[in-house]
């Protein structure tokens, strides 16, 4: 089984690093320079270090390209919403992403593991909220390019309602492709630098059938295409935070058997009693998954009993 936990941190979670037996640890790629590499890697010696790499969210984005905002369908205005995520298809994000993975690359980490390599939405709640992106000049041209057609009307509402009614199905492939093509880059450019580095992805845990084909209609995540560029699939299986109740964490790790690879599932820690915490643990490791992540390290040692249960399950 596969051991491993989140770090949200670097300041108050070494102690805690040193009792616990860890295959992995993640933590934002944001924290990482040589010096806190070097200090972990003293800590946590042979467990590998997986870097958290934000790859079309961030704050720092938003601000970067700011002509990568993103366009809702229904004109909701994301920015306001509070949803930090930038459109797919810009170039400059594109680069920016290859040169973080280029600059990750000549660290002492052992892999990368993309999040948010999809188009917003917030899918951690009970009653998720959809946004229809991303409808800017540059998506529809590219899709214009795409179909060989025009997309016809002069506001945002004639052409989602032209793309919606006559390529529905061509839409959809041309947001996964998108998605799919910078985990293609991701792959390329450790391929291409002959470093041995894991490469995995967090994935948004939406069935194919729920919201209306949401998975690749709204996130534009086609795990299919997606799961053979990447090492190890990791489904945020956060049941709380969902609306949820714990067998959910079982049903999900049966469904991700079809995807006939490794995938590593991650588990919350907050707002679980413990006894939903323990079964929470139980039913993620549960075969053909392949171990556990826990989120989250700085979360979970402000909870003693919880930090027993860990223990016990990673002895
Ligand atoms: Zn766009």
């Amino acid at each position: 089984m596969h051991k491993s936990i989140f770090l949200d941190s670097l300041n108050n979670t070494q102690e805690a690093l040193k009792s616990i037996t860890l295959d992995s640890i993640f933590i934002g790629s944001k924290l990482f320079s040589t010096e806190s590499i070097s200090s972990l890697r003293s800590i946590v010696k042979d467990t590998h270090i997986y870097a958290d790499v934000p790859v079309f969210c961030g704050e720092d984005l938003v601000k970067l390209f700011p002509d990568a905002v993103i366009i809702e369908a229904f004109g909701k205005d994301l920015v306001k919403d509070g949803i930090s995520f930038v459109c797919p298809t810009h170039s400059g994000v594109r680069e920016y992403f290859q040169k973080r993975i280029t600059d990750l690359l000549k660290l002492d980490i052992n892999g990368i593991w993309l999040d948010c390599a999809r188009y917003p939405t917030v899918w951690d709640k009970s009653n998720p909220i959809i946004y229809d992106t991303c409808y800017c000049k540059r998506c529809i041209s590219l899709f214009e390019k795409h179909i060989g057609e025009k997309i016809v009307g002069t506001t945002l509402e004639d052409k989602f309602l032209h793309i919606d009614g006559s390529y529905y199905i061509e839409w959809l492939r041309f947001k996964c492709d998108q998605i799919t093509s910078i985990v293609e880059l991701a792959r390329k450019t450790i391929t291409n630098s002959k470093k041995e580095m894991k490469l995995g992805i967090f994935v948004v845990p939406w069935e194919d059938s729920e919201y209306s084909a949401g998975i690749k209609r709204i996130l534009g995540i086609n795990i299919e295409q997606i799961s053979p560029l990447v090492e190890t699939v990791s489904p945020m299986l956060y049941h709380k935070m969902c609306g949820k109740d714990v067998e959910w964490v079982k049903e999900k790790v049966n469904y991700y058997w079809n995807l006939g690879k490794p995938f590593l599932p991650l588990i919350q820690t907050g707002d679980v009693s413990l006894d939903e915490f323990k079964k929470s643990m139980e039913f993620a490791i549960l075969k053909p998954s392949a171990g556990v992540c826990v989120f989250y390290l700085d979360d979970l040692i402000k909870q003693r009993e919880k930090v027993d249960i860990v223990l016990d399950f990673f002895r």
